[in-house]
Formats: structure tokens, C-alpha cells, sequence
């Protein structure tokens, strides 16, 4: 049988972390095993419904380049795959449980229904849930209901014996009896709009979904939707439940933690490989050790029984990290094009780049590959070369560990075995090792040199390697700028 699975988002809001692992695990799953991978859209609450989420995820699938094999844009043989679409269907399929005593109409207005609930919780001290007044009408009572012209809804029949078990492949079996499952919750509502479940279930049968990996907050659902397979004569699919995505601390992911929306992360340059690779060890490994997996590597290694039980952890730094491993594995000419984004919108280089602007990024590539955590991270790294803001404050200058006489002799005599190596044309090397042996003469850390020469040429503390940024900055500019911070020192040690 061919394996079928689906991604199937709300558009409402954008997709974050945890939905779009669903998405990669869905994805992985239907490429490891020569299936299909289907992407459908759930908009059936209207009101949380926004085009910008829409468009989001689309944006997002595309950047990250997940394909789906049906869905819409490609469509597929069992489309429409917008549900918003699909709503005829959803209206068949309910009056025919209604047909087949599964499912009645249910012409309670809201009054009622809160009068019943207000005298439950007087009472019982507890809501027990729809009273199932409509549950067994007479013919006459509901032609009556219809000449009010009220509308109904349909409601699912739910058995009041018995238990319903559904199968879990990383929980085992889940067992609830059916007085627990909400009485004879709403299939249809009266505008004709489906609710989630029978939009849902409906759609996984029609389309022909074999497993369902969602996140593990719908798992009450289970027994409810079993019900409706049930009901429908329908066989269930696999499920597997996905377990949680939290932040370090053990609590469910969210803005509190970060950002959490695959939108932030490429706005602030992460890269698809990472955030591919990473999101997806976040609750599932290959052999518990290897961490580094290309998307086509997992296309063909992914396993169901291979997700973690627990909770997934998502790291920051960790994610950092794996941003900074695929940054250094990138080709020059596209991290070249993915940071003149940055460098445009900092004021540096112009929207349309001239030969010498293009020729500058390309030549930053190669120093800012080493120190980049993500891409926009550039802008500060190479924020030197366009702007020219001396450091005035002299605390700047002096590395942990030295004071502010120690900083000046430092600067003043590291310039000189600096612009006079350079001169020399000796090693990048030699020269350094004549730094080093001068903090010793000083009595400093080698950081109490290094600090004020860096601070002197890039007006920063963090930047770019020594070297790279004299080449960058050119000899003639490279002597002005320590000259100056030379002056800055001595006007007060002088
Ligand atoms: N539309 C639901 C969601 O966004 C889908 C749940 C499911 O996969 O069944 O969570
Ligand atoms: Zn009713």
C-alpha cells in the first residue's frame, strides 16, 4: 500500500517551529518511503483565517524546499485541497450519518444551551455537556422546528456504553470510555460550516492519508475521530502522535522564549539547511549521535519508530550552532548574495550594487564565513568599512586584565611592529608572534595588545580577523585610524 501522509495547517498565523516540524517529519516520512506527501489547508474558522498566513506558509515551504506531491497550486486527484472549498462535501457526508441514525439535527438555540449549562453547574457542580434534547425528536416535533425556520446543526451520535481505543505508534494503545467523549459534539454547524473533526476526518479518509503525524495536543481528539470512522463505516489510519516542542526551561515553545516563527529565523539569516536539519533532531535521531543531516540524507534515513517518546528541546545555541556550520559549509558566491541583502538595507552598499560595491561583498565573504552566527550578523562585522565612528571612550581600548597606560604603550608600539612588519612583507605569523612576545614585555594578556589595535581600526571590539580587516581597509587607511586612536590614548596618557 502506498504510504500517504499529509501536512495540514490552520492558516492562522504564522508557521512556527513546531508546525514546521510536523511538516519535515510528514515530508521525510512520504520521501523515505516512496509515498506522497500531501499538503492541505485547514481554513475553516474564518475568523482566525488571514491571507498573510497563508501566503506564510506557502512562503515558507518554498524557502525551506519542502515540494508537496498534491496539495493546492499543484493540485492532485483528490482536490480541492483548501478545505474553505470543500464544503459541499462536508454537508453530504454529515446528512448521510444523519440518514444512517449516526448523526441528528439539533435545533437548540444558544439560550437554551446556556440554560442548560448553567443548570448543570448549579446541580452538579460540574458541566456535563449538551443535554442531547434533539437526540431523539419526532418527525413532528422537527417539521415544527423547520416552519420556525430554524436552522440546525448535525451532531454526532455518541454512543453512551462502551469505550473507544484508538492505536498510538509512539504512545501504545489509548483507551476513554464514551460517556467521557464531549456528548454528541457538533459535525455541522448551522451556516453550514463543518467543524474541524468532520472537515478533518473526512478529508483524511477521501484523500486517502495512511498515517497522521500531528502534534501530540490532539490526542483528545483520538477517540472522537475514531467514532467518526466508526460512524462513516471507515477504516483509521495510523497515528502518531508528535511529541512537544518546548524551550529549555520545559515549558512549551513560545515568544517568551524567542522567536518561534521560521520567519524571524530567515529574516535574521539562519539558513534552510540549518533550520531543516536541526528542527528536525528536535525529538528525533538516527542513531542517537549523528548530527549533521543534509535534506536529501533524511529523504531516505527517516524512520516513525525513530521519534523520541519525550519532548523535544529546542536549543537556541544549538540552533546557532548548526547555523554556523552550514554558513561555512556555503558556497561563496551565495553567502555573497544571501548578505547583500543586509548589507543594502544597513545603508552600505547601494540597491543596485555597482561592480566595485559586488566585488567588496565577495572579498568580505571569506573573513565573515569564520565569525558569522547568521547572516545579518555582516552588518556589524563589516559595519568598520563603511562607517567611520571613532571610539572616544577609552575604557573600549582596554582588554580585561590591563589599564589604561598599559593599553597606550601597547597601541603605540603594536602599531609600529604592525605597519612596519606589514611593510616588510613578513608573515602574517611573525608579526603576530612579535604582538605576542609584547604583551609579555608588558605584562599583559595578549588580548591587552590585540584589544586596542582592533578597537583603533574597526571602532569595535567585535570584528573581523586582524588581517583581514587591514587588507580590507587598505595600508593608507590602516595607518590613519591607528594613528587617531594613538591620539586618543595619548591625550590623556600622553
Ligand atoms: N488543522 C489542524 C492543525 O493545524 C490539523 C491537525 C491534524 O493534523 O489533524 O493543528
Ligand atoms: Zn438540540
Amino acid at each position: 500500500m502506498e504510504v500517504r501522509v499529509r501536512y495540514a495547517p490552520s492558516p492562522t498565523g504564522l508557521q512556527h517551529i513546531g508546525g514546521v516540524r510536523t511538516a519535515l517529519y510528514n515530508y521525510f516520512f512520504a520521501k523515505a518511503n516512496g509515498g506522497k506527501f500531501i499538503l492541505r489547508v485547514e481554513d475553516t474558522d474564518r475568523e482566525r483565517y488571514s491571507d498573510e498566513s497563508l501566503q506564510d506558509l506557502y512562503d515558507t515551504l518554498d524557502w525551506l524546499g519542502i515540494e508537496w506531491d498534491e496539495g493546492p497550486v499543484v493540485g492532485g486527484p483528490f482536490g480541492p485541497y483548501i478545505q474553505s472549498e470543500r464544503f459541499e462535501l462536508y454537508r453530504k457526508y454529515a446528512e448521510q450519518l444523519v440518514k444512517d441514525g449516526k448523526a441528528y439535527y439539533c435545533y437548540c438555540s444558544p439560550e437554551r444551551l446556556e440554560k442548560v449549562r448553567q443548570e448543570q453547574i448549579a446541580s452538579k457542580s460540574e458541566y456535563q455537556g449538551y443535554d442531547r434534547h434533539c437526540a431523539n425528536l419526532t418527525d413532528e416535533e422537527r417539521a415544527e422546528y423547520e416552519r420556525q425556520g430554524i436552522k440546525p446543526v448535525i451532531r454526532l451520535r455518541v454512543p453512551t456504553e462502551g469505550s473507544t481505543t484508538f492505536h498510538d505508534v509512539l504512545m501504545g494503545d489509548i483507551t476513554r470510555r464514551n460517556r467521557d467523549v464531549s456528548p454528541d459534539p457538533i459535525l455541522l454547524k448551522s451556516d453550514g460550516f463543518p467543524t474541524y473533526h468532520l472537515a478533518n476526518v473526512i478529508d483524511d479518509h477521501l484523500m486517502g492519508v495512511t498515517h497522521i503525524m500531528r502534534a501530540q495536543e490532539w490526542i483528545p481528539s483520538g477517540p472522537l475521530h475514531i467514532l467518526l470512522y466508526k460512524a462513516f463505516g471507515w477504516e483509521p489510519p495510523v497515528y502518531c502522535h508528535l511529541p512537544m516542542v518546548m524551550g529549555k526551561d520545559g515549558q512549551k515553545l513560545s515568544k517568551r522564549h524567542g522567536s518561534t516563527s521560521v520567519r524571524d529565523f530567515r529574516t535574521k539569516g539562519y539558513l534552510p539547511e540549518a533550520i531543516i536539519n536541526y528542527v528536525t533532531l528536535v525529538g528525533w535521531s538516527l542513531d542517537g549521535s549523528t548530527e549533521i543531516f543534509s535534506k536529501q540524507e533524511l529523504e531516505k534515513c527517516f524512520r516513525m519508530e525513530n521519534i523520541h517518546k519525550k519532548p523535544g528541546i529546542f536549543d537556541y545555541k544549538k540552533l546557532d550552532w548548526f547555523n554556523g556550520y552550514y554558513i561555512r559549509a556555503c558556497e561563496d558566491e551565495r553567502l555573497a548574495s544571501l548578505m547583500t541583502p543586509y548589507l543594502q538595507e544597513a545603508g552600505f552598499i547601494s540597491k543596485e550594487p555597482s561592480e566595485d560595491e559586488k566585488a567588496l561583498v565577495m572579498k568580505l565573504v571569506g573573513p565573515c564565513k569564520e565569525r558569522m552566527k547568521v547572516v545579518s550578523d555582516v552588518v556589524e562585522l563589516s559595519r568598520f568599512l563603511f562607517e567611520d565612528k571613532p571610539v572616544e571612550d577609552v575604557g573600549v581600548y582596554v582588554a580585561k586584565g590591563s589599564d589604561e597606560e598599559s593599553t597606550f604603550k601597547a597601541l603605540e608600539r603594536g602599531s609600529k611592529i604592525l605597519i612596519s612588519g606589514l611593510e616588510a612583507g613578513k608573515e602574517e605569523q611573525e608579526i603576530e608572534e612579535e604582538l605576542v612576545a609584547l604583551s609579555k614585555e608588558l605584562g599583559i594578556k595578549v588580548n591587552g595588545v590585540f584589544q586596542p589595535i582592533r578597537v583603533g581600526l574597526t571602532n569595535s571590539t567585535v570584528s573581523l580577523p586582524l588581517f583581514d580587516s587591514i587588507r580590507l581597509l587598505g595600508m593608507d587607511e590602516t595607518k590613519r585610524r591607528l594613528g587617531r586612536a594613538i591620539g586618543i590614548l595619548e591625550a590623556i596618557h600622553g
